[in-house]
């Protein structure tokens, strides 16, 4: 399951994506990222439960400014850095005249 966590407003878009398939709860990306956004969560799959990183609910409406220290464009932020299944990634795309959202 993929999940995107952010909003699209008037000056673009920016969203945290997990897939839960591929996360493993390690915490590695809990532990490096410096706000203190992520958390495990449990989610629902095929009649578990399964343990998986998620935004806190809390930072849902914001991470677009907490998150702009990490400089996501370059999708080398520390939570996408230290993950080792490629199970997290940002999207972040500012609104201009050419502006294709590509999720
Ligand atoms: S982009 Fe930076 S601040 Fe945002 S969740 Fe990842 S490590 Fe944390
Ligand atoms: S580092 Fe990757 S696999 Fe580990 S908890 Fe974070 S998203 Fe999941």
């Amino acid at each position: 399951m993929i999940t995107y966590y952010g909003y699209t407003d008037g000056s673009g878009a920016f969203y945290v994506v997990i897939n839960s398939d591929k996360c493993n709860g390690c915490r590695n990306c809990i532990k490096q990222c410096p706000k203190n956004l992520l958390q495990i969560a449990s989610i629902f799959i095929d009649l578990d439960d399964k343990p998986v990183v998620a935004i806190k609910p809390e930072h849902c409406n914001n991470i677009k400014y907490l998150c702009a220290q990490c400089n996501p464009k370059q999708n080398q932020t520390p939570c996408i850095t230290s993950c080792p299944t490629k199970a997290i990634k940002c999207i972040s795309e500012p609104t201009n005249k050419n502006n294709h959202n590509n999720p």
